[in-house]
């Protein structure tokens, strides 16, 4: 299965963990289900059965076709995580559906992750030069491996942990059980959100604070970069980074806003929400344009055109009705079957567009062969003017940290100005939130966030990119000039 709509960024995975007097089985599915659109191909619940060992049940599909009352009853315990996977690295097989779990010498070990690591690929070749042997396709079994290669020398997670991490580069957050000891782990540039919850019972980590939310529970605070805590019965313990809070870089990714997170969420402290509206507001500060009503692109658009029409006096209506039992789109990799779903998943309203100057919303553009679509839908339901106003600045460059934006020659606005692509998707006019704007919007400094695919400059080394944070490089090479042994197989 693949994403929901394939016109969009590829949503990361979202990964949970839960300690809890309750049955903690329950509340992992529910979490799963509350962050299904952070991963829609596969699912995956791993409780302690044991001090020492793990049952997981995973599979591939949407978390209610992986789960039922029976297998769910399996799962019966007061700790474990949870994962919803949308593959960025790895194939689309079994083997790679999360949390991994290894039998190992030390007891079984389980991970859930979300994001990439960048120097997967090198790494994996040293170890397998090593003897290592690997069982899926996916740069999380290859951290998994190493923490397990780290934990038979000491009995001490947090620095087990260190020290294996040490090795990677990237943007991730994961979910850890050793045993039935369940740790979340957030990158040193906090590129990938996790946040810690308080719920009835217990505690939990998740990549979204809406989990807690709807476990009747509350956001205790964000995972601070590089932070790493354990859950235990009485609480939570935290192990910050070696670099402290205050003097630590951040990187916190800012399509999460712009798309990816659930706008009830809250992030770093900011409300997904209000951060849409405020991207609405400033875009109708930059691109004003003479209209009679503004049309959200359901439902990636919504909030951003509350705040568009706030600023703009324009008046909003649904223009687009969407078929809402279509949310599991074909697969369909051709461009021109592509184009057709569109048709399939959304219906222009006449009676609200005709002999109308419209402004469509929408949150962002990767290819543009969704929005030109919706463009002459628009236009033949009777439109007289179609504009197009987009909340995220262009996307010129790929993603390194878990988003499947990964080559260049993939995005409409790679070479062009604002006008060319405003005649490829045919609107009359198009304008893009500037990256001063988008900065202006999240309230955050540009050097706390991740703008990559916007600037083509990362926050970590990447072959052949250019960095931005000279002293992010000097920190990982710092780090890497201790890292640990690598033992033989
Ligand atoms: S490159 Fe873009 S999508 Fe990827 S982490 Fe950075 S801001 Fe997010």
């Amino acid at each position: 299965m693949k994403k929901m709509d394939p016109d969009k960024a590829g949503h990361k995975c979202g990964v949970v963990g839960i300690i809890s007097s309750n049955n903690v089985a329950p509340e992992l599915y529910a979490s799963l289900r509350i962050m299904q659109h952070r991963g829609q191909n596969s699912a995956g619940i791993a409780v302690s059965s044991s001090e020492e060992t793990i049952k997981a049940v995973r599979g591939l599909g949407l978390a209610h076709e992986v789960f039922n009352a029976e297998n769910l009853s399996s799962l019966s315990s007061h700790s474990g995580i949870g994962h919803v996977r949308y593959p960025t690295t790895g194939d689309d097989m079994i083997e790679n559906v999360q949390p991994l779990v290894l039998r190992s010498a030390v007891g079984d070990v389980a991970l859930g992750h979300n994001g990439d690591i960048v120097n997967s690929g090198a790494l994996r070749d040293r170890l397998e030069n090593l003897g290592w042997a690997f069982f899926s396709t996916t740069d999380t079994e290859l951290v998994l491996r190493l923490i397990v290669n780290e934990l038979r020398d000491m009995n001490d997670p947090v620095r087990a942990i260190r020290n294996a991490l040490k090795l990677v580069e990237g943007g991730y957050a994961f979910t850890l059980m050793i045993g039935s000891r369940v740790f979340g782990i957030r990158d040193p540039l906090g590129i990938r959100p996790l946040a810690l919850g308080k719920i009835p019972g217990g505690y939990a980590v998740a990549s979204e604070s809406v989990v807690f939310d709807m476990l009747d529970g509350q956001l205790v605070r964000d995972f601070y970069p590089g932070e790493i805590i354990e859950l235990t019965s009485e609480g939570y313990m935290s192990y910050p980074s070696p670099l402290s809070p205050e003097k630590s870089e951040r990187a916190s990714c800012m399509f999460e806003y712009v798309y990816f997170a659930r706008p009830d969420s809250v992030i770093d402290g900011k409300s997904v929400f209000e951060v849409r509206r405020n991207i609405g507001r400033v875009l109708a500060r930059e691109h004003p344009v003479e209209a009679d009503v503004v049309i959200p692109v359901p439902d990636s658009g919504r909030t951003h055109a509350i705040g568009y029409c706030e600023v703009s006096g324009i008046p909003l209506s649904e223009g687009l009705m969407k078929n809402r039992f279509i949310e599991r789109t074909f697969i369909m990799p051709e461009q021109g079957a592509r184009e057709n779903t569109v048709s399939l998943k959304l219906n222009p309203l006449r009676s609200v567009i005709s002999g109308k100057r419209v402004v469509i919303i929408d949150d962002s553009i990767v290819r543009g062969t969704t929005m030109r679509k919706i463009v002459q839908m628009v236009r033949k339901a009777g439109a007289t003017e179609v504009h197009v106003r987009i909340g995220c600045p262009m996307i010129v460059a790929p993603c390194y940290y878990g988003v499947d934006m990964k080559t260049r020659d993939q995005f409409i606005a790679t070479g062009k100005t604002e006008e060319e692509v405003a005649r490829e998707i045919t609107a009359d006019s198009l304008g893009y939130l500037s990256i001063n704007g988008l900065v202006e919007a999240l309230g955050m400094k540009s050097s706390e966030l991740c703008l990559g695919c916007l600037t083509a400059e990362y926050p970590t080394r990447i072959p052949g990119e250019r960095m931005r944070f000279q002293r992010s490089l000097e920190s990982f090479q710092e780090m890497r000039s201790a890292s640990p042994q690598i033992m033989r197989k």
